[in-house]
């Protein structure tokens, strides 16, 4: 499929429209949409995109949306980050992205939220995030646009994340 549209892009100026035939259901498909779809537009071309997935088409525009938003041909709304975990870890970090996951989604603000989960190298990264956790054992830091703004036990860590999104 990469080479199709390279080579085709080279002959004409018509405008392309990319996918990923039969990507597959959400996982395989979502990859190999993402390297496909990805790679071509990182070079230029493309004009249109189409994620096809064996699933509910509300998830081919999500993954095709995301693709834009990676490459920043997309305006990013609620901007997740994580840590990716290590023997370090204090929290329970994949509960908690999970639950932001969920409850940040259709938010259609930009704001960057980095969640990270230990006192090593948490602060550094949650500093540089609109809003931030460095998470500890039971008890975590809330940075907000590189401030410390206050501490928060690990249960309210998601609903302190929330509200902040809330007041942003
Ligand atoms: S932030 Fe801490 S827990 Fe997360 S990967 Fe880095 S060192 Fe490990």
């Amino acid at each position: 499929m990469i080479e199709a549209y390279r080579l085709i892009a080279q002959r004409t100026d018509v405008p392309l429209h990319l996918g990923v035939t039969e990507a597959g259901t959400t996982k395989v498909g979502t990859i190999k949409s993402a390297v496909g779809i990805g790679t071509l537009l990182a070079e230029g071309i493309g004009d249109t995109i189409r994620v096809s997935l064996t699933d509910d088409p509300v998830k081919e525009v999500e993954v095709g949306k995301e693709i834009l938003r990676s490459l920043s041909l997309a305006a990013r709304n609620i901007e997740l980050i994580a840590c990716p975990t290590c023997g370090r870890l204090e929290v329970d970090l994949f509960g908690i992205m999970k639950q932001l996951e969920e409850k940040l989604q259709g938010v259609k603000k930009p704001i960057k939220i980095a969640v990270l989960g230990c006192v090593v190298n948490g602060p550094g990264e949650a500093s540089e995030a609109d809003i931030g956790i460095a998470a500890g054992k039971g008890v975590a830091i809330l940075y907000r646009k590189g401030q410390i703004i206050k501490k928060v036990k690990e249960d309210e860590i998601v609903s302190t994340i929330l509200e902040e999104v809330e007041k942003f």
